[in-house]
């Protein structure tokens, strides 16, 4: 209907307020510390973000304003995000691993005027100072003549404070930490504002900005796996749609179920599936601050048995970490709660996805690998549990209204199995709008390289977005990752003078394996087995460890420059790790 109205925040909250569940648990909220726990029910979490909503009001924030979220997976940043949503302002959550640099980036791109941030958090052992550089960040903003007017700050760090020490964590360490940032003495009267103050400060009562449809919900900077990171744009109504609707058929949602991704906000799979499609469709979910690996890698099963989660959501990353440290950790647990275990965000590779489906689930859940793109919004090819026949490393089928193709080259569309692009006929509820502030950016990076140049293509059938896909690379990989002593690998191709494009292959030795001749050699016969001689790797390098985005994506793109040693390695303000480069350039000069 033309001209219609709605508001993102109240049908996520209010909406089930006012029919009678206010009691009902919107998040068990899990700390850092296994002891540090709290349950957020939908009644209270309204009454908060109604509050935060006067709050980021009183800070002089306007509906279309944007706001940068620069917290932990705490309950603030989902009651931060939701008033944004009530308020019409945008939200910009920056993921807290993010550095000052990367933080100023997003600022300066948005011209956010508002930061939201905390004094700082706990991730397993390390103290992370959060409002320091948040501090850095505005800093450098000023330098660029950008100026954050206010900066709102949640006290965390002290009610962790009473925890730590009782976990046998390294102590002598910590309160040593603690000091070498004062956040009094760094306190900024006029721009900083303490969390606690603004809501006291703040009325109970809020009514909600309403909004068109196509009005702007929030933005968000993609991984940076393949490039310098866009600033992915999404709306009102199709966004709220496409969230809460993938979301309840992915999962097979039913209202007694206890949901649990572990993805933080501070990426879109904690946007679409850790706040916007389970608070839509009334869910009762897990938000978690932690590292699955802290205290132990037992954690993850111990919060399932703890909170009988029926529906979890991870990252292959996780998977094939947690893997690793052996099956005991996991079958000491009774995990008899879990229905569907789902994945996100690589290629899951076959052995991975039989232990997740195997040890797991004990061979009775369904396994679900979504795929999508902070630019989809929501899943755009995933299986539905119970009603899909499924495949170990396979997303299998699109999701509703959902039209893929696979192009080559020149655009023609291949049939079968085959490498291509990946892309999608036709637009669906949850597709971005724009790239922010650079819509050409929008048309060029996605519509242009099958279509030439064209008007924003929404309501037309028959156009194309591109999104490339590596298929041949990723059954390399998980060939080599069969192998025992392999935990974990990436390959990539590199131009080559006869073959046109050869195969560069990292491996990443499990602990206690050693890399030799022999391993590779056993490494190339298996790769030729499992696919056949055309694929068997022409470069093998062992790897101690791979260039990763905070996500934990395998960089691929910075393999590709190291594979054919150029040291120009573009934008790696993503990358979790820097220091694995070098270590990876030096072993190439002695392999090669
Ligand atoms: P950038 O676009 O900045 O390079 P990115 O693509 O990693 O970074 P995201 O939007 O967070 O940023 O991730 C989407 C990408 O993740 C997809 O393009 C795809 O490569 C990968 N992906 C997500 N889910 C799956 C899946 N189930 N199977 C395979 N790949 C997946
Ligand atoms: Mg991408």
């Amino acid at each position: 209907m033309r001209g219609a109205t709605t508001n993102v925040c109240y049908n996520a909250l209010d909406r089930h307020v006012e029919n009678g569940d206010a009691d009902r648990v919107a998040f068990y909220w899990e700390g850092n510390e296994p002891a540090d726990d709290e349950v957020v029910t939908y009644g209270q979490l309204l009454e908060r973000v109604r509050r935060c909503s006067n709050a980021l009001r009183a800070l002089g924030v306007r509906r279309g304003d944007p706001v940068a979220v620069y917290l932990p997976m705490i309950p603030e940043l989902a009651v931060t995000v939701l008033a944004c949503a009530r308020i019409g302002a945008v939200h910009s959550v920056v993921f807290g691993g993010f550095s000052a640099d990367a933080l100023a980036d997003r600022i300066l791109d948005a011209k956010c005027e508002v930061i939201v941030t905390s004094d700082g958090f706990w991730r397993g052992n390390k103290l992370v100072h959060l409002k320091e550089i948040a501090d850095h960040a505005v800093q450098e903003c000023a330098e660029k003549d950008h100026t954050v007017r206010k900066v709102l700050v949640v006290r965390h760090l002290p009610r962790l404070k009473q925890h730590t020490g009782t976990n046998g964590a390294t102590d002598g360490e910590q309160p040593a930490k603690k000091m070498e940032y004062d956040i009094e003495a760094a306190w900024s009267a006029g721009r900083d504002v303490w969390w606690t103050d603004a809501m006291k400060e703040a009325a109970p009562d809020c009514e909600p900005e309403w909004m068109d449809a196509e009005d702007p919900l929030f933005m968000l900077y993609t991984s940076g796996s393949t490039g310098k990171p866009k600033g992915v744009l999404h709306t009102t109504a199709g966004y709220m749609l496409y969230a809460a609707t993938t979301f309840k058929y992915s999962f097979d949602y039913h209202p007694e179920d206890v949901y649990w991704c572990t993805a933080d906000v501070g990426w879109i799979t904690g946007h679409s599936y850790v706040v916007y499609g389970p608070l839509l469709n009334r869910a009762t979910s897990v938000m978690f601050e932690g590292s699955p690996f802290y205290p132990n890698g037992e954690r993850p099963w111990q919060i399932v048995d703890k909170y009988a989660v029926s529906k979890f959501y991870t990252a292959p990353t996780a998977i094939r970490a947690l893997m690793r440290l052996g099956d005991e950790l996991v079958t000491k647990y009774s995990r008899r709660s879990l229905k569907v275990l789902a994945t996100v965000g690589e290629p899951i590779n076959p052995e991975a996805w039989l232990w997740y489906h195997r040890v797991v689930g004990d061979a009775r859940c369904a396994v679900v690998d979504t795929f999508w793109q902070t630019e989809t919004g929501g899943h755009v090819i995933t299986p539905l549990p119970g009603a899909t026949p499924t495949k170990p490393g396979s997303a299998c089928r699109p999701f509703f209204g959902v039209q893929p193709a696979l192009l080559d080259e020149q655009g023609v569309e291949i049939h079968g199995p085959g490498e291509g692009y990946l892309v999608f006929r036709r637009p669906w509820p949850g597709i971005m709008r724009t790239v922010f502030g650079n819509h050409e950016r929008f048309e060029t990076t996605y519509f242009k390289k099958f279509n030439g140049s064209g008007a924003f293509p929404l309501t037309e059938s028959g156009r194309s977005s591109v999104f490339p896909l590596t298929e041949f690379c990723a059954q390399i990989e998980s060939a080599l990752i069969e192998h025992p002593a392999v935990a974990e690998a990436a390959v990539v191709a590199v131009p080559h003078s006869i073959k046109g494009e050869a195969v560069y292959c990292f491996v990443t030795n499990k602990q206690g394996t050693e890399w030799s001749d022999q391993l590779k050699k056993d490494l190339i016969l298996k790769v030729r087995e499992r696919i056949g001689a055309f694929a068997a790797p022409d470069y093998l390098q062992s790897a101690p460890g791979l260039p990763k985005t905070r996500s934990g994506k395998i960089m691929r793109r910075v393999l590709r420059k190291i594979a054919v040693g150029d040291r120009q390695l573009g934008d790696v303000s993503t990358m979790a790790d820097s220091t694995v480069i070098d270590t990876l350039f030096e072993l190439r000069s002695v392999h090669l």
